[in-house]
């Protein structure tokens, strides 16, 4: 695992700070490697990765009701109503797993969403939110190489992290691309993102020491470091095992 160097190691007069959870906020365009880094900081800060795309997609695929409603706008690249969203959102949250803190991936996409998000935070927990920041051309290249295992989800790309096999994954599960993931759709997404997401930045700059930009254009290695140094850098205090 990446070798960083904590601003200060905790020791046993911090159990309080240490107690209060960490809430990790990825915010950034679609295509912008939240879901990539999600996983490794996940397992590093050893706190679950909340991702309200994953949540819907496995509503869809167990045809729940609410993952019937929600693909009717995820399928147009439309944003699913902030109501459906918080009640999944803030079930999931309730879990036991999530007592010492999550690493959010997709959420808050809208204003609302991040003021309902505050109150349940309130003094809850530590906040900090990693802005992903690469270009459109990127953006689409990125996204619409996107391929994924229908059976076990590993994710490949056709470009960066081809299969060995072409649309056969090394379970042998064949691969597919996500209907939302097609070069039409993109363009609506990044539309859509720009109207109802990019306005978080400002609300979240407006917060104090919350905000913190990572270049994702950076390979995947050095954008994982960069955002490890920059949480070792803050004022934030987490019980991780180093
Ligand atoms: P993602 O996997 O995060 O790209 O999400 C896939 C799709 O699920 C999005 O394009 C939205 O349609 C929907 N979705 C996921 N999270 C949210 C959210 N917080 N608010 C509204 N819609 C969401």
């Amino acid at each position: 695992m990446v070798g960083i160097t904590l601003a200060r190691e905790p020791d046993a007069t911090d159990t309080k700070e240490i107690a209060k959870p960490l809430a990790v906020i990825l915010l950034g365009p679609p295509g912008s490697g939240k879901g990539t880094h999600a996983g490794p900081l996940s397992k590093y800060l050893t706190v679950p990765h909340i991702s309200t795309g994953d949540l819907f997609r496995g509503n869809i695929r167990e045809q729940t009701p609410l993952g019937l409603l929600a693909k009717t706008y995820i399928d147009k690249g439309n944003l699913v109503p902030d109501e459906l969203v918080l009640d999944m959102f803030f079930d999931r949250v309730s879990k036991t797993d999530c007592k010492n803190g999550y690493i959010l991936d997709g959420f808050p996409r809208t204003i609302p969403q991040a003021e309902a998000l505050d109150l349940y935070l309130h003094t809850r927990n530590q906040t900090v939110a990693l802005y992903f920041t690469l270009t459109d051309e990127e953006i689409i290249e990125r996204i619409t190489g996107r391929i994924a295992c229908k059976v076990c989800g590993r994710p490949y790309h056709k470009k960066f992290a081809p299969p060995q096999n072409e649309m056969l994954c090394e379970c042998g599960g064949s691969l597919y691309q996500r209907d939302d993931d097609r070069v039409e759709i993109v363009c609506k997404r990044l539309d859509i993102y720009r109207k109802q997401t990019q306005p978080l930045i400002e609300y979240y700059s407006n917060k104090i020491n919350v905000l913190k930009e990572i270049n994702s254009s950076n390979g995947k290695e050095q954008v994982l470091q960069d955002v490890l140094s920059v949480l070792s850098t803050t004022h934030l205090q987490y019980s991780k095992s180093y």
